[in-house]
């Protein structure tokens, strides 16, 4: 299939495009660069650099490339920057995306495959988390990605638009192949974060160890890349079908404390992490854990990389061996 993936040059989207690419799908990635890196894909692949906000550019690309589906990966994707920055995030993650989606009616584009987030759920009233959970964003990053939910959910009745919405936990690890990781440079997710306070002697800060938790820090349900580029694939084959709207959650179906990441890694190091209890980050919930039935039921997916101890193992190993 030809396929558009936006963000096909970040952290996840790279190893999608890479994924596509092996598998003989014709691969057209549009990234504007701001966090993805070229390096990332292979060089065979189509690539356009800008801005999914560019009409222009995403005109010209639908009409050389007869796109059959988008899978929509770019997006500003941290808690906190969101809280402090509700206007970046609502810019980007849902009035730039109506641009997509209506050159995409233009060109009559119709499968879409959508990363929202666990973060659109907020607090959990249970756990784990099925995709029947109220959804109740506690902060802004949640609050656009359940926006752009539901602006596919009327798009699917009114224009046939077809979607998979992957309600992702926390993503986490680097290719199995050590080829692709994440690229920020000031590293914003936990585990990133501790290995490179590890590597240069810093000290971590805990967020909040005063949670209703068993040791009081904050608990995460943490899923591969391979994963979840899995699980795109199994929702690209599904979509093969007709009339489809799906929301699904990709999780493992198990928590870890950030206490638990700490010491795991701490034990992959050999050495004692320094850590620091700080207060709790504005914007954060005390436990997400998925619920991943759905996502067995429907898509016949299940996590196989996601043990915790191989997740770290691996973002260990792409941390000291970066290929860019
Ligand atoms: N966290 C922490 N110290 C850090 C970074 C993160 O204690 O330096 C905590 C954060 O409060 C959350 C968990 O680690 O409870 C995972 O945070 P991350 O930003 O990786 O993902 P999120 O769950 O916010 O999507």
């Amino acid at each position: 299939m030809k396929v558009l993936v936006t963000g096909g040059a970040g952290y996840v989207g790279s190893l999608m495009s890479s994924k596509l690419h092996d598998a003989q799908h014709d691969v057209v990635v549009f990234d504007n660069l701001s966090t993805g890196k070229k390096k990332a894909l292979p060089k065979s692949v189509t690539f356009y650099e800008g801005d999914i906000g560019d009409e222009k550019i995403l005109n010209d690309i639908f009409q050389k490339e007869s796109i059959e589906i988008v899978m929509h990966f770019a997006a500003k994707i941290q808690v906190g920057e969101s809280v402090r920055k509700p206007d970046l995030y609502y810019r980007n993650n849902v009035a730039k995306v109506l641009h997509l989606l209506k050159t995409m009616l233009q060109h009559n584009c119709k499968k879409f495959i959508f990363s929202s987030t666990a973060a659109v759920y907020g607090e959990p009233q249970y756990l784990p988390i099925d995709e029947q959970h109220p959804v109740n964003p506690i902060n802004p990053y949640g609050s656009s990605k359940l926006m752009l939910e539901s602006i596919l959910a009327d798009y699917h009745k009114a224009f046939n638009m077809d979607c998979i919405i992957l309600r992702y936990f926390n993503a986490a690890g680097a290719a199995i192949d050590g080829s692709v990781g994440e690229v920020q440079i000031k590293k914003q997710n936990l585990i990133p974060i501790v290995l490179d306070n590890f590597e240069h002697n810093r000290t971590t800060s805990i967020f909040g160890a005063d949670w209703n938790t068993e040791d009081g820090s904050c608990i995460r349900d943490y899923i591969h890349i391979e994963d979840i580029v899995e699980a795109h694939a199994k929702a690209m084959e599904y979509l093969s079908r007709k009339n489809i709207f799906e929301i699904i959650n990709l999780g493992s179906n198990s928590g870890v404390s950030v206490k638990e990441v700490i010491s795991i890694i701490s034990k992959i190091t050999g050495r004692k992490i320094d850590t620091k209890e700080n207060p709790r980050r504005r914007g954060d919930a005390a436990q997400l854990i998925a619920s991943n039935e759905k996502a067995k039921r429907i898509l016949g997916w299940k996590p196989v990389n996601s043990n915790i101890k191989d997740i770290i193992r691996s973002a260990y190993r792409w941390h000291f061996n970066r290929k860019y």
